[in-house]
């Protein structure tokens, strides 16, 4: 297996901190970028691939929350934010901008090191199913070869379908609206294919056995959309 190289971009206009947060970053393999304003660091991040940005938010010129806003704008690259203490609301600002993480400053360098790497890890495990089989009670999905089984028997669903399950049981529990299913499942998002969601969910629940009244695996959550959540198991 190759290992590629992962590219960082560091915006931080203090320049001892920079070097040193590009040093630690080099150290552990990393390619690294590093500029001193955000005009700078927009450029770059137009030009090269990232997978991860350290940006501290507090830069002369453009300000950090501004490149925050237009990175994730183009793209769900890993953010972590280097605040100044106390600076709070500039924190939730950058969270509430699409940052992932922050480190408040003077911060240890080992330390960001640390966070990144969980990001960069979580980011990839978002991408990448990490088994090739995962079984939820009653409900078995082979992802390497697209076949479900249900109570032992193989079914048969369409591509939406089967998109529809694989991206509702990704995060049991969690609420999916109907534009999302849209976008994520059919790949479109006209407000008049919100109800074409609902006809692959009565089709999906039909060939899982999944009663509506007594769901095993869909639920409905009432004006929002669906959720998935398997029968908890019998040990
Ligand atoms: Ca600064």
């Amino acid at each position: 297996m190759t290992v590629e190289t992962r590219r960082i971009l560091i915006v931080e206009d203090e320049a001892q901190t920079r070097s040193v947060v590009e040093a630690y970053l080099e150290r552990e393999g990393y390619w690294v970028t590093a500029v001193g304003d955000g005009e700078r660091a927009l450029q770059a991040f137009e030009s090269h691939r990232y997978d991860g940005v350290v940006l501290d938010l507090n830069l002369p010129g453009l300000p950090g929350e501004e490149v925050c806003r237009r990175i994730r704008d183009v793209s769900d690259v890993p953010i972590i934010m280097l605040t100044a203490k106390g600076a709070e609301e500039e924190r939730i600002a950058g969270l509430d901008l699409g940052a992932d993480d922050y480190l408040v400053k003077p911060f240890s360098p080992r330390e960001l090191v640390a966070r990144l790497r969980a990001l960069l890890r979580r980011a990839k495990s978002e991408t990448e199913p990490q088994r090739s089989r995962v079984a939820y009670g009653p409900l078995e999905i082979d992802l390497a070869g697209h076949k479900v089984f249900v109570d032992g028997g193989e079914v048969d669903l369409t591509a939406s379908e089967y998109k529809l399950l694989t991206t509702l049981s990704r995060y049991p529990g969690r609420v999916y609206s109907r534009m999302e299913l849209v976008e994520k499942v059919l790949g479109y998002d006209f407000e008049g294919y919100e109800r074409a969601i609902d006809s692959h969910i009565k089709n999906l629940r039909a060939k899982l056995d999944d009663d509506p009244k007594e769901p095993r695996f869909v639920h409905t959550v009432f004006g929002v959309g669906y959720r998935f959540e398997p029968p908890v198991s019998e040990q």
